[in-house]
């Protein structure tokens, strides 16, 4: 249901937590992180409300400057520990938060079961963070394009990956998604008021596209990979 990425030199959990906490208005049943530490991707994600994951962090950080959050409003799956995002593939080398519908993951679910990935929740969610791994070329962005392709439905994505923890990717079909644009830092989020803290400088992911961003720059392009030039969105409100 929410959504927030960051990559840069804060402490990510922090940003995560807070820009959550900004959509909680939205209604959700669950929420979770998942945040690189330089060597691999930590998850903390729990059934319940936003504070209760922010205690499971105080008793154990979750160190490291890139990272996904999501709060979820369960579609596919019962609201559980296990079906809470962020989702992983089974090296734990991809996480993956997802708001929306894949339409078709009981026949990738089959798909991919038969090709020896093993499924720890019942989310349609979970078949991203399985293909992410199924159909890696060693390139991220290629990668989450040749996903995108296998998926029908309704979703709004944010991906990291430690095979190239110098990006945050995003991507936007039918489910809202904007990239917040900071000095040294960029964001991710589902709705403006998660990153206002940090920003005011906006793009408004439409239908279709796909955010690449590193700790400098934000590269939007198609699904195709055709490069979009879009204006910068000045929020001149406030909350
Ligand atoms: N369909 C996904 C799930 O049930 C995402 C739901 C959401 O948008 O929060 O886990």
């Amino acid at each position: 249901c929410g959504i927030v990425g960051y990559i840069g030199l804060k402490q990510a959990q922090n940003v995560l937590l807070e820009g959550l906490e900004k959509l909680e208005y939205r209604g959700y049943d669950s929420a979770g992180v998942a945040i690189y530490n330089g060597d691999e991707i930590g998850v903390k994600k729990t059934k319940g409300r936003l504070a209760d994951l922010a205690n499971h962090l105080d008793q154990k950080a979750l160190v490291g400057q890139l990272g996904i959050g999501h709060t979820r409003w369960a579609t596919h799956g019962k609201p559980s520990d296990e079906n809470s995002h962020p989702h992983v593939d089974g090296e734990e080398q991809f996480a993956v938060v997802h708001n929306g519908i894949i339409e078709n993951y009981i026949e990738l679910k089959e798909e991919l079961i038969a090709k020896g990935h093993h499924f720890t929740s019942e989310t349609d969610t979970e078949v991203i963070a399985k293909l992410l791994s199924d159909l890696h070329d060693g390139n991220l962005i290629s990668t989450v394009k040749k996903v995108v392709k296998r998926l029908r439905g309704a979703y709004a994505l944010g991906i990291i990956s430690n095979y190239e923890p110098d990006k945050l990717v995003a991507v936007r079909l039918a489910s809202p998604l904007v990239v917040g644009i900071g000095e040294g830092e960029n964001f991710i989020a589902s709705d403006i008021p998660a990153i206002l803290k940090h920003t005011r400088d906006v793009y408004i992911l439409e239908d279709g596209e796909m955010a690449v961003l590193d700790q400098h720059h934000v590269q939007l392009m198609t699904l195709e990979g055709t490069p979009v030039n879009r204006d910068v969105l000045r929020v001149t409100w406030d909350m």
